[in-house]
């Protein structure tokens, strides 16, 4: 495969933001994603090469090398990737969002049982609605040690940090403070590991249920489930949360509860007054053109567009039309145009009308 600018794979400019790029990013990977796109060579090397372009274009470090040096500055790392790197790339994203919370070393009694899953719908699904099967990965905090990790949950002050939870680095006349490598910086830790959970303070599980996700629903929005979160050694568990991602479509446009469709219309169309049939939400909508319409105008149906959360009320749908005109006329077109146009008579000269008392004027100024 040809070797390509990181930031064109991604479809991003050199000075796009964090945000922009990984939101580019998730479109692009969920878009050329191996499992929507079976046996398709070109997109399995696409996908590789978006991954391959989000690791470095996401790590403030390697972007920057990148922006100076190109792929060579990055010591040969970029080479062919397998998918066990496609799917670190995606638990990273995953993981942010839990603010880095997965680690095993912070399971204090009491901490945060609640979880998030990034949940990707079709234009289609979360405009109208559906039934997803959600398979949730959950945590219980281990029985025998309470969580910690640590065998009969017994703690004992870090060694390593005096219990402080940082460690102090002297360069020169410069002390840095960075988090204690060895409890994580809680100050306390373990002397032997739990030999129930292997001292990670969990077990993991999986379960499968089916949700059903409201009709309206967009990215950005976060569904709640009731006990569906991890669960404390005793059992009680607290929320999932599913974190929208809606595709576009390629036709329609939406914008919240308003959705758009551009539709090209030929001038005769417009002239003559026409009705068009175009396609809409739910089926086909029939729209009169009128004969002064001009181009880009926009034609709303009222309650035609997505339906709005919690309510009856449902959006707009609105077109918005281009006017296009023929790329060539032929011989007998060119002659009945000629016609229609001397027919119009002064009309068809707008110009010399409405600027008649310009052309005077100017006439005026250079007389001698
Ligand atoms: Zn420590
Ligand atoms: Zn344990």
């Amino acid at each position: 495969m040809e070797s390509l600018d990181y930031y064109e794979v991604l479809e991003v400019t050199r000075t796009s933001d964090k945000d922009s790029i990984k939101k580019s990013y998730r479109k692009l990977a969920l878009k050329y994603h191996p499992d929507r796109n079976p046996d398709d060579k070109d997109a399995e090397e696409r996908f590789k090469l978006i991954n391959e372009a989000y690791e470095v274009l996401s790590d403030d470090n390697k972007r920057a090398i990148y922006d100076r040096y190109g792929k060579e500055g990055l010591s040969g790392s970029s080479g062919a990737h397998g998918f066990g790197d496609i799917f670190e790339g995606f638990g990273s994203i995953f993981e942010s969002f839990f603010g880095g919370g997965m680690g095993g070393t912070r399971t204090k009694r009491g901490e945060n049982l609640d979880s998030l899953q990034e949940i990707h719908l079709s234009f289609k699904e979360a405009v109208f609605g559906c039934a997803k099967t959600i398979k949730n990965t959950y945590r219980i905090s281990c029985q025998k040690c309470s969580g910690t990790g640590a065998k009969d949950g017994k703690l004992q002050t870090c060694s390593a940090c005096k219990g402080e939870g940082k460690t102090y680095i002297r360069q020169g006349f410069v002390t840095f403070a960075q988090t204690c490598g060895v409890c994580g910086g809680a100050g306390r830790q373990k002397s032997q590991d739990c030999p129930e959970c292997k001292g990670k303070g969990y077990e993991s599980k999986e379960e499968n249920f089916e949700v059903n996700i409201p009709e309206g629903v967009d990215s950005g929005n976060r569904i709640r489930i009731q006990g569906r979160g991890h669960a404390d050694s005793k059992g009680k568990r607290g929320d999932l949360f599913l974190q929208i991602y809606a595709e576009d479509d390629e036709n329609f446009i939406r914008d919240g509860e308003n959705v758009y469709i551009q539709v090209p219309v030929f001038f005769t169309s417009v002239l003559l007054g026409e009705s068009i049939k175009i396609p809409s939400l739910r089926g086909e909508v029939e729209l009169k053109l009128p004969t002064n319409a001009k181009d880009g105008a926009q034609f709303v149906f009222e309650n035609q567009g997505v339906k709005i959360l919690n309510t009856s009320a449902y959006g707009k749908f609105v077109a918005q039309i281009t006017i296009t005109y023929p790329k060539k006329l032929n011989a007998e077109q060119k002659e009945l145009l000629q016609k229609l146009h001397e027919s119009f008579g002064n009309e068809s000269a707008p110009h010399l009308s409405a600027l008649d008392q310009c052309f005077a004027k100017i006439k005026s100024w250079f007389k001698s």
